[in-house]
């Protein structure tokens, strides 16, 4: 097996989902060899010590590194055009690590308020337990963000497009105002995709992935990543991930690096999709509010363009009549099934109000534009045409 992986980098996207990082072992298979293996044998006891003063750079124990896990994490830098890379079991454990790993008692953390549930409880209720002060701030409003800015702060944190009410938040103006005050941008873009989006390319310091969205796509497994230079990675991550131990199973990475593959195809096909639903829904009597980042009526339009290189595969859209309507609709779906994932194969459906940001308080709800009768829409890859259908007949029942 060649020891380092095969580069593809200078192709493009579509290639380099297909191609990077593959690693063929002495068999030449077509297919990316699953390593279902916790450790390695050496020749030698020399051959051994060298691999552990670093001299000779081949695999050691698979809580650090190995081959299959090598291979997504190649693929998925190259993808985003990141120096390095470190992928976990979860999202959130890639979420967790790329926050707390780097910080200390003292130091401040400034995230916008319409996060990811796990990721507000990290934020909120984990980091002040260790004494890392944070602030939440409305992320649209840059004032706030230069305002929460402080001597210790080290990291700014925040998702985009957010989740659920689809917001798109000025990465560049966020990571030119952490940069001002000697702080780091990390950026959760699960709701984007690599396809969409590159917030490295657009100022950010490190991007995170629940690679258990659409990177596998398919319902099947969890894992996260977390991307970024290779001095991030190497003084703050790697040794973190190394020692605590959140790594992901060769077996999920093997998953999601297969995944990778058809992500391209399935992200185009389920935006597209996406866009007719929206199209669909904007004008329908029994809904209030439609939101969709493709379209022109969406509150950061503008950015949209300058920022993403395509919509979402996510819709969002408030029935008129409340929980008990939105409740109406969701039962009534036929095709799309009532969840709290995303980004699958199969058109998903979620209350947020009643799940995901089940947790907050009523006010805070309504501060974030989560009221009783707003919908998350997860576009599939089923025809358009009858997912159109579906949600026709239930919103009948709204
Ligand atoms: C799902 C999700 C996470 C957490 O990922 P897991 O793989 O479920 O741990 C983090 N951030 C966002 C935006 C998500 O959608």
């Amino acid at each position: 097996m060649s020891k380092s992986p095969a580069s593809a980098a200078h192709y493009r996207p579509e290639t380099r989902l297909v191609h990077s990082g593959t690693l063929r072992s002495q068999y030449g298979e077509t297919s990316e060899a699953l390593f279902l293996t916790q450790g390695y044998v050496y020749n030698s006891a020399e051959e051994c010590e060298a691999r552990f003063k670093g001299e000779d750079p081949g695999f050691i124990y698979s809580r650090y590194s190995n081959p299959t896990i090598a291979m997504f994490e190649r693929r998925m830098i190259e993808l985003e055009g990141a120096e390095a890379a470190r992928s976990a079991a979860t999202g959130m454990a890639a979420v967790t690590t790329a926050i707390l790993a780097p910080l200390k008692a003292g130091d401040h953390v400034v995230a916008s308020r319409a996060l990811f549930g796990s990721c507000l409880y990290v934020v909120q209720d984990l980091l002040p337990r260790y004494g890392i002060e944070t602030t939440l701030v409305d992320g649209l409003d840059l004032d706030q963000w230069k305002r929460a800015l402080r001597k210790n702060t080290k990291t700014f944190f925040l998702e985009s497009p957010t989740n659920p009410t689809l917001d798109v938040l000025d990465i560049p103006a966020i990571a030119d105002i952490a940069h001002s005050g000697g702080a780091r941008l990390v950026v959760d873009n699960v709701f984007a995709t690599p396809i969409w989006q590159s917030p490295l390319a657009l100022g950010a310091d490190v991007v995170v992935y629940s690679a258990t969205k659409h990177i596998d796509g398919q319902g099947r497994c969890l894992g996260g990543i977390i991307l970024s230079s290779e001095a991030f990675i190497a003084e703050h991550i790697h040794n973190f991930m190394r020692q605590t131990g959140p790594s992901i199973s060769p077996f999920n990475a093997w998953v999601l690096l297969k995944g990778l593959e058809t992500l391209g195809v399935r992200v185009r096909a389920q935006t597209d999709t996406a866009g007719r639903i929206a199209e669909a829904l904007a004008s329908h009597p029994k809904i209030s509010r439609l939101i969709y980042p493709g379209r022109a009526d969406h509150p950061q339009a503008d950015l949209v363009k300058k920022q993403m290189r395509g919509g979402s595969t996510l819709v969002g859209f408030e029935v008129k009549g409340g929980k008990q309507a939105a409740f109406r609709v969701l039962n009534a779906l036929k095709l799309a099934r009532i969840s709290n994932n995303l980004g699958d194969a199969k058109s998903l459906v979620t209350h947020p109000a009643t799940t995901t940001h089940q947790r907050l308080k009523p006010e805070d709800r309504a501060a974030l534009g989560i009221s009783e009768g707003f919908i998350r829409f997860s576009t599939g890859l089923e025809h358009a045409d009858d997912l159109i259908e579906d949600l026709a007949a239930a919103l009948e029942k709204a």
